[in-house]
């Protein structure tokens, strides 16, 4: 394993100075748990000079959860999350995708800001510097091309693979990014711009595996929050090559509404199969009657139509999507029939 290159470490204690560090120090990269950037700059992918300690901001640290809504600090750790007695009461999906994330000491480190941030992966990516070097890097690096996809024309498809994002996104969540010129609240889903289509050039709000967030320099979320609505069950479930510690193959969360023997609203967001995290459109078309085969045929298109089949990741991309519209299909069949 590589050794750690130097770098400085700053340990604010409010929201105001960490917004003042990130003025003094505008190439700082935020540190959460730091499970996955220390893992990265370890490998020499990132090498920040300063690292901005978000642990003991006490106004990021807070967790509100009852039947009206729930609303979590960026600083708050995902064992803290699992746990609340709230959460797991009014929103199951949130508590069921925190405890999925990878181990009880990830957990324990790991923060909701780090994990609703956390970096896009690909198996030409996470890689040490030498194993990059050897295969002539890649561009979300120094490189030239996409492995992956070799005639991706400047397109990264690095997958993100974070576990909490479906699970708000099937809340209808939004979150409260800071910086330099202020709050502001935007819903959860804009700030993933990992479209990587091939026909559209890279830009500020459609971006790919490599600019896959829409946050402006300096800024950091600060906290994510929905409302509940009321009838909505909810649940997450993910496949993972290992059981204990271990990234989504393919991560689903549902949230839906049943009326009498009719299905009145379905939200289905997907993880580790795209550089976004995947929230189904289409699913509208699958309410007002029941959850039958027809049904379940519908949800089988909207997965094979809106999640990636590029292999960034161990198992092929066709295995992923078949993963994903499986897990779906149970998971929906399950809270349907709950
Ligand atoms: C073996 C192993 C298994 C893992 N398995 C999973 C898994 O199953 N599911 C999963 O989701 N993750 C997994 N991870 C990744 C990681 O542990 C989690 O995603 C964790 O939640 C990341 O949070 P963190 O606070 O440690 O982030 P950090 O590593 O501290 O930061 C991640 C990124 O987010 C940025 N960031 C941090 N806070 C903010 C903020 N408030 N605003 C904006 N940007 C911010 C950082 O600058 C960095 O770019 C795994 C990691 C390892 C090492
Ligand atoms: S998808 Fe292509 S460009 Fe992106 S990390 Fe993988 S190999 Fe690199």
């Amino acid at each position: 394993m590589d050794a750690l290159p130097d770098f400085q470490l700053l340990r604010p204690a409010s929201l105001g100075d960490v917004l003042k560090a990130r003025t003094e120090y505008p190439d700082a990269r935020l540190l959460g748990g730091g499970t996955d950037l220390m893992v990265n700059i370890r490998r020499g992918i990132v090498a920040p000079t300063a690292l901005i300690d978000m642990k003991n901001v006490t106004e990021l640290r807070a967790i509100k959860a009852d039947a009206k809504g729930i609303e979590v600090g960026a600083s708050v750790t995902l064992t803290e999350l699992a746990e609340h007695p709230e959460v797991g009461k009014y929103y199951p999906v949130v508590a069921q995708a925190a405890a999925h994330i990878a181990g009880p000491t990830h957990r324990n480190m790991g923060t909701v800001g780090g994990n609703i941030c956390l970096d896009t992966r690909c198996i030409y990516y996470n890689q040490s510097e030498w194993w990059r070097s050897a295969n002539n890097h890649c561009l979300k690096t120094t490189g030239t091309i996409c492995h992956v996809a070799p005639k991706s024309r400047g397109v990264c498809f690095a997958t993100f693979s974070g576990d909490l994002a479906p699970a708000f996104l099937t809340l209808g969540a939004e979150v409260d990014i800071i910086g330099a010129a202020g709050l502001r609240t935007v819903p959860l889903n804009s700030i993933y711009i990992g479209f990587a289509r091939q026909d559209t050039p890279v830009t500020e709000t459609f971006g790919d595996g490599k600019y896959y967030l829409s946050l402006r320099p300096g800024e950091f979320v600060t906290a994510v929050r929905a409302k509940n609505i009321s009838g909505l069950r909810s649940a997450y479930d993910k496949i993972r090559i290992r059981r204990s510690i271990e990234y989504p193959v393919a991560g689903v969360a549902v949230a839906l509404r049943r009326e009498g023997d009719n299905l009145v609203d379905l939200r289905v967001a997907f993880t580790g199969t795209n550089p976004r995290p995947v929230l189904l459109t289409g699913t509208e078309r699958l309410c007002g009657r029941t959850f039958d085969e027809r049904a379940l045929k519908g949800l089988e298109e909207l997965v094979r139509d809106q999640v990636m089949s590029m292999k960034t990741t161990f198992t092929p991309g066709h295995y992923r999507r078949r993963v994903a519209g499986v897990l779906a299909r149970r998971l929906v069949t399950r809270l349907f029939n709950s």
